[in-house]
């Protein structure tokens, strides 16, 4: 049984969303979840009123609106905010015009106010689809003017016989157009201090950057005798206020506004400097460090020559560094993209595909680039036991690198079960919860000590073959 305390305060965290990372999300979701429990609240209410009347037409709007709302609800919960905003648009944009049409004929004593629902919805609309193309930002906005300006104009109205007494309308008109006039406000307000708040994380940023507030962790990579060869490097904000907080939560908003191009550099400079420092330490001299590169980032026309003077001539530090890149990056400019890997990789520099098989590289893409490492994304590897074309996925990529003589990297390993089925199907690489989360420094140079190195191994050809310690 689930105690009233923690039932409220799984409630809490699906409202404040806990596990969202930007305060816009947050509020976004915040607001969407709203809108769902109206949309139900509104249905169940309408519907009551209106089965009362025998107007059955109309109680059937209200079934769909509140099984849009449910829909709304499940997707925002589910983390589907795109099909969630869509819904949830056409949704209020098809029951504004309905009730404007069908409920709210203009009359001398009593106008449409109905229809006013459309302008905070307009504005509604440009924040929900603030990350989307263009078209569908501007377009359902668009829309939604549109229809308000037919409807304001137009006396038309297709069942009259719906309509409520004139005195009841005029009092709901007045209630309706205060209504849509606080929700506009509200809406602009939120824009306003969505506005200062990113303003607010850029100026942050900036800060960071110069006193140094960011701080690299490294999750162990471990081979099939849980030797650590190496380590993902992954950035962290050690922020003066809020705490330690991980890249969901601003590495977005650094991408969107090119932030992302001097931090890049600054964990590309941090890992060069500690690839050089353990290059004089036999126990960590072989370890490879695998940095994330984003788009902006590799897109740069400056990124090659920057990277060749941080390296500076030094193969060791080029042969201990692996660059890792997304599908969303490669499939763009790839004559450009190869002509850039091809010098780094001259240099020694390595390249691998992270969260491979969420995006949609083509076997083109793995053939022609000079990719050397697969990384299995963890979301397969989570599912691996319990979902079977996550299974197919899984074992497919792990062939596919094998046949194309790359090496295959699982990551989010949590259990020894997935560790397991992963071997059996001939990954030999692993990183994840099971083995070590992210560390900081000395927690890594510990840990990489305890476990040891795959020279380790060489040196003592009788060491036993183990399954990774779990930390
Ligand atoms: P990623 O490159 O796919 O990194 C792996 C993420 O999965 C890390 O999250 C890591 O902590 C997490 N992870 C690893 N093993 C497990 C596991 O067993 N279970 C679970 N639940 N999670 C696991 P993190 O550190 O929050 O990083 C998130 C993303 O942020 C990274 O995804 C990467 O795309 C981005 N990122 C991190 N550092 C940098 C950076 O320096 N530059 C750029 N451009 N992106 C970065
Ligand atoms: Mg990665
Ligand atoms: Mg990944």
């Amino acid at each position: 049984m689930i105690s009233p305390a923690k039932a409220a305060e799984s409630i809490r965290s699906l409202w404040i969303g806990a596990d969202l990372p930007l305060i816009g999300r947050r509020r976004e979701r915040r607001m969407r979840l709203l809108a769902g429990l109206l949309m139900v609240a509104m249905g169940c209410v309408w519907g009551i009123v209106f089965s009362l009347r025998g107007s059955w037409a109309i109680v059937l709007m209200d079934l769909a609106l509140i099984l849009s709302g449910l829909g709304v609800l499940a997707l925002s919960l589910k983390h589907h905010p795109r099909t969630a905003n869509l819904l949830l648009f056409a949704t209020l944009i098809l029951v504004i015009v309905g009730s404007t049409l069908v409920l709210d004929a203009p009359t001398a004593a009593a106008p449409r106010a109905t229809h006013l629902y459309l302008l905070p919805l307009a504005v509604a609309a440009v924040m929900a689809f603030r990350d989307e193309p263009l078209w569908l930002r501007h377009g359902v906005a668009l829309v939604c003017l549109t229809l308000f300006a037919c409807l304001a104009a137009s006396p038309w109205s297709p069942l009259r016989e719906y309509n409520l007494p004139d005195p009841l309308r005029t009092v709901g008109s007045w209630v309706q157009s205060l209504a849509a006039m606080a929700m506009l406000f509200m809406l602009l307000h939120i824009l306003q201090t969505d506005a200062v708040e990113r303003l607010q994380l850029d100026q942050e940023l900036r800060t960071a950057l110069q006193e140094e507030q960011f701080v690299l962790h490294y999750q162990p990579q471990l081979d099939i005798h849980g030797r650590v060869f190496g380590a993902e490097v992954l950035l962290r904000w050690q922020h003066p206020q809020r705490g330690l907080l991980p890249p969901g939560h601003f590495i977005e908003h650094a991408e969107k506004t090119g932030f992302i191009i001097p931090l890049g550099a600054w964990v590309l400079r941090k890992t060069c400097a500690q690839l050089q420092a353990w290059s004089i330490d036999p126990a960590f001299r072989e370890l490879q460090l695998a940095v994330n590169i984003s788009q902006n980032q590799m897109r740069q026309a400056a990124f090659v020559p920057e990277l060749l003077a941080i390296i500076d001539g030094q193969p060791h530090i080029a042969r201990h560094l692996e660059l890792e890149l997304t599908e969303t990056l490669i499939i763009r400019d790839v004559a450009e993209l190869t002509a850039k890997m091809a010098t780094l990789v001259e240099h020694g520099v390595r390249f691998s595909l992270d969260d491979f098989g969420t995006g949609f590289s083509s076997l083109a893409h793995l053939k022609n680039l000079p990719l050397s490492k697969l990384k299995i994304d963890r979301s397969f590897v989570s599912d691996v036991l319990t979902d079977d074309s996550s299974k197919a996925i899984v074992s497919t990529v792990i062939t596919l690198g094998q046949s194309l003589g790359m090496s295959v990297v699982a990551e989010g390993v949590e259990t020894q079960q997935q560790q397991r089925f992963l071997l059996e199907h001939g990954c030999t690489q692993f990183q994840g919860y099971l083995f070590s989360k992210p560390l900081p420094l000395e927690a890594f140079v510990a840990y990489v000590r305890q476990q040891g190195t795959p020279d380790a191994v060489a040196q003592q050809p009788s060491a036993e073959v183990e399954l990774p310690r779990q930390s």
